[in-house]
């Protein structure tokens, strides 16, 4: 058997791994680097290509197999959600008029050649998914190969959350011979919780007693929902005073439709109510002329480059009253909320605008924090543990907590290791 590290390591970004057996060669996950189109490094000559879930740095570079070869394997969430991210990197390339080498049809041949399973049998390997508690239809890979089991764990997370169980290491396989572990904060321990929860509702609050806005930038696949229902929740239960609510985003609206019409995905408690993304307080608007102020807006993008996130940052940040909360812990240098937090300042259009607004960062990750990570380490006990999907510093730091329980070993960029 044969693991070839094709991309996501000691960095964040792009994943790909293959695993070759018996004949067979599946690839884990398929993804690009931000920043980048497609990846045009990876093979194509897979029997299968399994995603973990529909964040683009895992399934990005899913275009360059529009040809239809290798099957595709994912939930029916992450087949919906990575087609509606796949049609929106498109459009966004071609207006951009870079000469982008596919079109929406492309998007459909991938959604044509998706299998929606949770096990599938190729001659040479067993592969079964386990829910990962990442975000919706996020999955683990477990592959049984040649009397071995691997454990690919794409991102997880094993802490419940307001709208999504976590991941039960108990539920995943006993003692693989190798696990693939992702390791963003391999060296970070975060506050509980609720801590944070408490921390968020604090701040919309003493926003609102001044009356001004709360501006939350949110990706449009599951934070955006998660923080709506969460806000929603907290006005029903009297939590936090009624106010103006709002999410802008069109892809994030489509998106909220999958999540009320796939309800199994979520917890049990979600599961009970009828269309539990229906929101009581929350209202869905299209545009930000259509803002009755003051208000508390849920837009993209995420980190504040583009969309209504930047238009309301622009029109928000000078006035002391309003607020800004970042709910993402990695912000890219050049995004326009980091440079809001670091320097004070907002430059758009060549004019810079100095930023008045509070601007607080309070990170609700849908990732394993070390404690959690070296949680599943202890419960699986496996014999190998190979360390991805971080950079080396986070890497690093968790194999010291975890190299007396495993074998562990932080792979090279496109390494290749015979099992
Ligand atoms: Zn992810």
């Amino acid at each position: 058997m044969k693991i070839h590290f094709l991309g996501g390591v000691r960095e964040v970004g792009g994943s790909c791994i293959a695993v070759e057996s018996n004949g067979d060669k599946v690839a884990l996950d398929y993804g690009i680097k931000v920043g980048e189109k497609v990846s045009n490094q990876l093979p194509t000559d897979f029997a299968a290509v399994i995603i973990s879930h529909a964040h683009l740095d895992h399934s990005g570079s899913l275009l360059s197999l529009s040809g239809g070869n290798p099957v595709i394997v994912g939930s029916r969430i992450t087949r919906d959600v990575t087609a509606d991210l796949l049609r929106d990197m498109v459009k966004i390339q071609h207006m951009n008029g870079n000469g982008f080498p596919y079109a929406k049809q492309d998007v459909n041949s991938i959604e044509k050649s998706w299998w929606v399973r949770d096990r599938v049998a190729l001659p040479g390997m067993s592969i079964r998914l386990y829910p990962a508690g990442h975000v919706a239809g996020a999955t683990m890979i477990g592959i049984h190969a040649e009397g071995k089991e691997i454990l690919y764990t794409g991102d997880f997370c094993l802490h419940d959350t307001e709208i999504l169980e976590g991941s039960r290491p108990e539920d995943l396989p006993k003692n693989p011979d190798v696990l693939i572990v992702e390791s963003t904060y391999g060296g970070k321990e975060r506050p509980p919780r609720k801590e944070l929860i408490d921390q968020l509702f604090k701040h919309i609050l003493r926003t609102i007693e001044r009356k001004g806005n709360v501006l939350i930038p949110a990706f449009a696949f599951h934070r955006s929902q998660e923080m709506a229902k969460r806000i929603d929740q907290a006005m029903k239960n009297g939590v936090l005073p009624k106010y103006n609510v709002y999410t802008i985003s069109n892809l994030a609206h489509k998106i909220t439709g999958y999540f009320n019409s796939h309800r199994q995905f979520f917890t049990e408690e979600i599961q009970k109510q009828k269309s539990p993304f229906d929101y009581k307080y929350v209202r869905q608007l299209y545009r930000t002329q259509q803002i009755r102020e003051p208000a508390i807006v849920i837009c993209t993008s995420g980190f504040g480059h583009a969309g209504a996130s930047l238009h309301l940052l622009s029109e928000w940040a000078d006035q002391e009253d309003n607020s800004v909360v970042i709910n993402s812990g990695y912000l890219p240098p050049d995004s326009p909320l980091r440079i809001a937090k670091e320097k004070g300042e907002l430059v758009e259009n060549g004019r810079t605008i100095p930023v008045q607004a509070e601007v607080e960062q309070i990170e609700l990750s849908g990732h394993a924090d070390q404690a959690e990570l070296i949680q599943l380490v202890t419960t699986l006990k496996p014999d190998k543990t190979f360390l991805v999907h971080g950079e080396l510093e986070q890497a690093e730091a968790l194999s010291d907590k975890i190299s007396e329980l495993t074998e562990v070993y932080i792979p090279n960029p496109r390494e290749n290791i015979a099992m």
